[in-house]
């Protein structure tokens, strides 16, 4: 068997467990396979061997050359990484969700560069939930107005929230953090919002982020193994 697909199986059943443990449904949270650094052929092979449909790229050159080679096969691409303003028509043009919006700026470009004939692109803001000055993502307070400004523009869909939090082994902290966002989407949906996605979890700390609620994990090492440095941006 593939290591690829053995290793696809394995966090699926992570997310079984942790499901279970929290008593959620396992279907509820989805798994972002994160193939940033990573060959085309290696997302083929995820896609052929186990059905895995959602892919996580951080990098913007490198991320819409996989999605033209991969044009074949009917994968779900997500931006996960940290986006420049100057870069934003490629991941308009090309992705299907971006998670890592973190101020009004990049989402006007991005709503003003979604070509006419693509549904809206799906977003997420992403909070700075540790509060560690070298992190990217708004502030918990700035959550509210900047998810009131994207829900005006025409051709984004507000999804949810996404967080990275500090790195850390303390269950406590990681479950704080996760929960303050947790917190965070419940109160905008009891003013109105209808957000059903919470990016939170990757290969470490999974669990932790099931526990608190999360809807989609973004996995990169558990299945593809350690990445190489970064091929350039
Ligand atoms: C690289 C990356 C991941 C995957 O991290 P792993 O620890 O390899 O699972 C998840 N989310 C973001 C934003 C990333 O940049």
């Amino acid at each position: 068997m593939s290591t690829i697909k053995s290793a696809i199986q394995a966090v699926g059943e992570r997310i079984r467990q942790a499901a279970a443990a929290a008593g959620r449904a396992p279907e509820s949270i989805l798994l972002l396979a994160v193939s940033k650094t990573f060959a085309a052929d290696n997302v083929r092979e995820a896609y052929t061997t186990t059905g895995q449909r959602a892919f996580g790229e951080n990098y913007v050159q490198e991320g819409v050359d996989k999605i033209r080679q991969l044009s074949d096969l009917p994968l779900e691409w997500h931006f996960i990484g940290p986006l420049q303003s100057n870069k934003t028509r490629p991941v308009a043009e090309h992705f299907h969700w971006v998670h890592t919006v973190d101020r009004l700026k990049i989402a006007e470009r991005l709503s003003a560069q979604r070509p006419e004939h693509l549904p809206p692109l799906q977003l997420c803001i992403q909070v700075n939930v540790s509060g560690e000055t070298s992190k990217s993502g708004c502030g918990f307070a700035d959550v509210p107005a900047l998810a009131a400004a994207i829900t005006r523009l025409p051709r984004l869909q507000l999804r949810g929230l996404m967080c990275i939090p500090e790195p850390t082994e303390d269950r406590s902290t990681l479950l704080e953090q996760f929960g303050a966002l947790r917190d965070c989407l419940q109160r905008l949906n009891r003013q109105g919002y209808r957000l059903d996605t919470l990016s939170m979890g990757m290969s470490a700390d999974l669990e932790q982020a099931i526990a608190a609620g999360s809807t989609m994990v973004r996995v990169g090492t558990a299945i593809f193994g350690a990445r190489h440095a970064a091929t350039g941006h």
